[in-house]
């Protein structure tokens, strides 16, 4: 073993499996070991660089900010926040943004906002409000957030957990219906579930969720900490079907690659629940992260990274799906999201993603059975063919290893 991953191994608690790889430096869609080793980053830290690593406009605009100002307290106004919110608000076509750093954090604001709203403006007797989220969500690790989870082993030895979360069925909507009552303040979704496995829901789920939760006077809050900003091919995946959902939660890609940096965007009527000292975060919004949010939206919009992300998934896709063998089950993806699950008889997907690795392709396993390739979107098509050439080349080894034995 390395003297590097012996080191980290020892001190670091092991919350995590990683690949048996060091990684010291990343430019665009590569990164590299501590061998010098190339590596295609087919990955990207789970979208958070989906502008790539190092994009030169972020590292210039870094270099100056960190000289100039990088924190303050929100107890102070910056010349950075402002201009950050109102290109997020105008983008997503929301009234008002809340940040914050992680997406766990923007998901517990909007738990808080959907729960105070409840009572002060749906007028939900106190400590009554519910939530609906579904089965399969990826939302992050806290303890409310786990509470809302079905996977065990994000639960399993954290309880006892907060109460009002309820669970319907993905892509069920006759379930959600069934579950909304009169105390029901939010339906958290995400568009499609990224680490359930990239699971996309039936065609026309979330226009009829929205239609639903309208009638009903419940919040609709579109989890796109993953999918949003240009992943599946729209700024938004909500925009697929025509979604306008009134409260949104972005992170991710917001931070350019570079910074922790996450939203919470909502209606007026929802956001206005918040008055000071309600909530807060040391480091949310501060102006190195709002200047880097900024730009990162920009370099968004200017490079059209949305529509590289459709042409070029939609490229990907259709050569994974022409690659004929047993051992994979079903590809599916919209945009550069992209999941190949794996024929569970016959391999797992940590086997698959090791070989690509050999290879120099980096991916990642989700749920054991399926291998995720969410590339940065400045990828280009050379690129995209050199990993399909890998990824068929071991689909074809892995095929021939079986059949021999
Ligand atoms: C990653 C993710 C989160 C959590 O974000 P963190 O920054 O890891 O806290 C929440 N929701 C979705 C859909 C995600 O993919």
């Amino acid at each position: 073993m390395s003297k590097r991953i012996e080191l980290e191994t020892r001190y670091g608690a092991r919350n995590y499996h990683p690949l048996p790889v060091v990684l010291t430096r990343g430019e665009a869609v590569f990164v590299w070991d501590d061998t010098g080793k190339r590596y295609l980053d087919m990955m990207s830290a789970y979208s958070a660089v989906s502008h790539g690593h190092a994009h030169p406009r972020l590292i210039e605009l870094v270099r100056e900010q960190v000289g100039t100002l990088n924190i303050v307290s929100r107890g102070f106004h910056t010349d950075k926040l402002g201009p950050f919110l109102e290109r997020a608000c105008r983008l997503t076509g929301q009234e008002m943004a809340l940040p914050m750093n992680t997406g766990a954090e923007a998901i517990e604001t909007a738990i808080k906002a959907a729960r105070k709203w409840a009572y002060e403006v749906k007028g939900v007797a106190a400590d009554e409000a519910e939530i609906i989220a579904c089965t399969g969500n990826f939302h992050g690790r806290t303890i409310a957030i786990v509470a809302m989870s079905d996977e065990p082993q994000y639960r399993d030895g954290f309880g006892p957990f907060p109460a009002g979360f309820r669970l319907v069925e993905y892509g069920d909507i006759d379930a959600l219906e069934a579950a909304i009552n009169g105390n029901t303040a939010a339906f958290l979704v995400e568009p499609i579930q990224g680490e359930g496995g990239i699971v996309i829901p039936p065609d026309g789920y979330l226009k009829a969720a929205e239609e639903i939760c309208r009638r009903n006077d419940v919040l609709m809050i579109a989890d796109e900490i993953q999918t949003g900003l240009g992943r599946t091919g729209k700024m938004l995946a909500c925009e697929h079907e025509d979604v306008h959902p009134d409260c949104l939660v972005l992170g991710k890609a917001l931070g350019g690659g570079v910074l922790p940096v996450s939203l919470f965007l909502a209606r007026r009527d929802v956001m206005e629940v918040f008055t000071p000292g309600d909530h807060g975060s040391t480091f949310g919004g501060n102006p190195l992260a709002a200047a880097v949010g900024l730009e990162a939206l920009n370099i968004m919009v200017e490079e059209d990274l949305a529509g590289r992300s459709a042409e070029l998934g939609d490229y990907l896709l259709r050569q994974l799906r022409a690659i004929d063998s047993p051992l994979i089950r079903e590809v599916r993806g919209r945009g550069l999201f992209i999941g190949i699950e794996i024929e569970s008889k016959f391999a797992g997907a940590r086997e698959v993603v090791e070989a690509l690795m050999h290879r120099g392709l980096l991916s990642k396993e989700t749920h054991e059975t399926v291998v995720r390739l969410a590339p940065p979107l400045v990828i280009g098509k050379s690129e995209i063919d050199w990993a399909l050439e890998q990824i068929r080349d071991v689909i074809a080894e892995m095929d021939r290893i079986r059949l021999a034995s």
